[in-house]
């Protein structure tokens, strides 16, 4: 089908991306965008996201801001839109100045159209300056959820985007996240300061996935005994990383394909194991949180989380990775009965006590010899287990600090470690053939970089040791000594791969006497964490209401019909059958009776009673008095504080 001659966004759409037709609510966004609107879009990931501002970007001509943390997804988009022939830069702090200068030149002479920005860079005065300078047309937020303080993913260095707004009035804005509760949309559009926002979002219900909790001892066996019962690709992911290769050893040893992904791998190693696992040869990935984000692969079958995610918005973007291709799925969620205060225990973990975490401060700015007053603006690398060895520090713990920190406005710590090689020629094309004097493995070198990567004259490209050695005849020792010859001779700019993740400074050192962790930081966040987690509890242990239901509901979309997939929904309608109508009539009287019985129990405790105290007062089905509980709290009769059931 041709697109009406008029219809712009669908012309331009077909023209840059080739598809036919819009995907659900892309339309409605763009439209929204291009009537000048500041908008908000709630779209699952995988949904097509980028050509919500992508298309509309072409449309308005000057130059589209993008906004977003995660700087390999940057890297990747980047090279996506110029791989289409659209000109785009990106700016973030893992970039050298030299490399920044690059960017910054093709920004105001007028060569992209895109621009992708990491948040913290939003606080360097020359970019800012930078912007009056050139005609930016549209904003777009990315991963907006970042912005907001009671959201799972806060980030500070958000707050910054505000600045924008004060460079740029008037220019309309595009927030886009996938996961955001009621109060975090709102909010994202007050932090945002968006005006009169039209919001347009997806339901988060997925009608081919089927939510399952199983309650087990063995988490490992039933692992393989799903696996086993299932086909196609899957995921399993675990909380810590030794186990990722624990857990794939022990499938492999029992013939499931599988294969560990964690954070703490290198570049080369996770791509390896990835594009496996994309291409069908590897079954089972075995991985932390690390993995997924920006892989789109649809034909997932089944997602099995061995351990509670803190959150249920970190737990239906992992489980949502399942089923992408609309063939039904599974969710499965493990549990075991410590599975409970594990995570409550994780609360006090992510916060740890204040004077510690201005110690930590203390020690890593000594670490990093940076002196009272001094680096600002400056990035260091940063070795944690070496700092967490040298101070006797456990590591999670420090980490946390590290957070707290980065909250609070002292450092950004990326722990992003895959830096690649980076290479940019300095010099002109007839300079660099008529440059003498350099050795015939920098001439080999050089001759297999000119037919690899064009481009290579004009910005800095990745490239990889490896692909040039195996093109030039030399070792990968070779290469890299071709390459530092090359650097010296002034010919070319080498960033060699760096696997240390970093710390950059936003601001100079502060004495330890002004150094705050505030309330807002601190304390409600702190509030707010346990709520989350509370509410994953009440997910994984409460049998008495339908997974999705549940899951919806948190993200404030009510449903009268379970969802019929779910394990609480299978198991109701077995139920149904077995005891026929008369049977149902009888439970109905029996529940009826509970209930009343559970309000009178609860009407003698005004502080409130954890569900094992209840469970252990009433003395009857646990399952049946958390239906109780859950119906008492949905009608607004009781309410579940800390943990605590307490009568309204
Ligand atoms: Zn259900």
């Amino acid at each position: 089908m041709k697109p009406a001659a008029n219809d712009l966004p669908l012309a331009t759409l077909r023209r840059h991306w080739g598809y036919d037709s819009f995907r659900p609510l892309q339309r409605e966004i763009v439209d929204s965008v291009l009537d000048g609107r500041d908008t908000l879009g709630l779209m699952p990931t995988g949904g097509g996201k980028s050509v919500t501002f992508q298309v509309p970007g072409m449309i308005l001509g000057g130059v589209t801001i993008v906004v977003t943390p995660l700087i390999s997804l940057m890297k990747d988009q980047v090279d996506n839109l110029r791989r289409r022939r659209i000109k785009a830069v990106c700016l973030h702090s893992g970039m050298t100045s030299r490399e920044r200068n690059v960017a910054r030149e093709h920004l105001v002479n007028g060569n992209a159209r895109f621009l992708y920005v990491s948040p913290e860079r939003l606080r360097n005065q020359t970019f800012l300056d930078d912007l009056r300078r050139i005609k930016v047309k549209l904003i777009v937020v990315d991963e907006a959820h970042c912005i907001s303080q009671w959201g799972y993913d806060f980030r500070p260095s958000y707050l910054n985007i505000g600045r924008l707004r004060d460079v740029l009035p008037g220019i309309p804005l595009l927030a886009l996240t996938a996961t955001a509760t009621p109060e975090v949309a709102d909010d994202i559009c007050s932090q945002l300061r968006m005006n009169n926002p039209r919001r347009w979002s997806m339901s988060f219900s997925r009608t081919n996935l089927n939510y399952i909790v199983r309650r087990t001892d063995t988490k490992i066996h039933d692992v393989f005994h799903i696996l086993s019962r299932t086909s196609g690709s899957s995921i399993v992911y675990v909380r810590s990383r030794k186990r990722t290769a624990d857990i794939a050893e022990y499938l492999n040893s029992a013939g499931i394909s599988a294969s560990a992904y964690h954070a703490g791998l290198t570049a080369d190693h996770k791509e390896e194991r990835q594009n496996s696992w994309i291409a069908g040869q590897t079954r089972v990935m075995v991985a932390t949180n690390a993995f997924g984000m920006g892989i789109d692969k649809p034909d997932v079958r089944v997602v099995i989380h061995y351990d509670l995610p803190p959150s249920l918005e970190e737990y239906y973007q992992e489980a949502g990775r399942a089923g992408r291709d609309g063939l039904t799925s599974y969710a499965v969620l493990l549990t075991t009965d410590t599975d409970r205060g594990t995570l409550r225990r994780r609360v006090t973990e992510t916060f740890p006590e204040r004077e510690y975490i201005k110690k930590v401060y203390e020690r890593i700015c000594n670490f990093l010899h940076i002196s009272i007053d001094e680096g600002y603006d400056t990035i260091r690398d940063f070795d944690l287990e070496k700092f967490c060895l040298t101070f006797h520090y456990q590591q999670r713990q420090c980490l946390a600090a590290l957070h707290l920190l980065e909250q609070a406005g002292y450092i950004d710590f990326s722990e992003e470690s895959d830096r690649r090689s980076r290479v940019m020629i300095t010099v002109t094309r007839e300079e660099l053939y008529n440059a003498g004097g350099i050795t015939v493995e920098a001439e080999s070198a050089l001759r297999s970089m000119l037919r690899r990567y064009p481009g290579i004259f004009t910005d800095y490209i990745n490239i990889s040791e490896t692909e040039i050695s195996s093109a030039s005849m030399l070792d990968e020792q070779q290469v890299y000594d071709a390459l530092l010859e090359l650097n010296r001779a002034r010919l070319i700019s080498y960033i060699p791969r760096s696997r240390t993740p970093y710390i950059y400074f936003p601001t100079a050192r502060e004495e330890p006497r002004y150094v705050t962790i505030g309330k807002n930081i601190y304390e409600k966040r702190r509030d707010i964490m346990k709520h989350r987690v509370e509410s994953m509890i009440d997910y994984a242990f409460n049998a008495g209401k339908c997974r999705e239901n549940r899951m919806l509901a948190y993200f404030g979309e009510k449903k009268e019909c379970g969802c019929g997939r779910c394990d609480v929904c299978r198991d109701r309608n077995k139920d149904r059958q077995k005891r026929g109508i008369s049977g149902i009539m009888k439970r109905n009287q029996e529940l009826a009776m509970l209930m009343e019985r559970t309000v009178e129990f609860l009407r003698s405790r005004p502080r409130g009673a954890d569900f094992r105290i209840i469970e252990h007062g009433l003395d009857a089905n646990g399952q049946d008095i958390a239906l109780c509980l859950s119906q008492l709290c949905d009608e607004g009769f009781a309410r579940l504080e800390n943990g605590a059931y307490i009568l309204n």
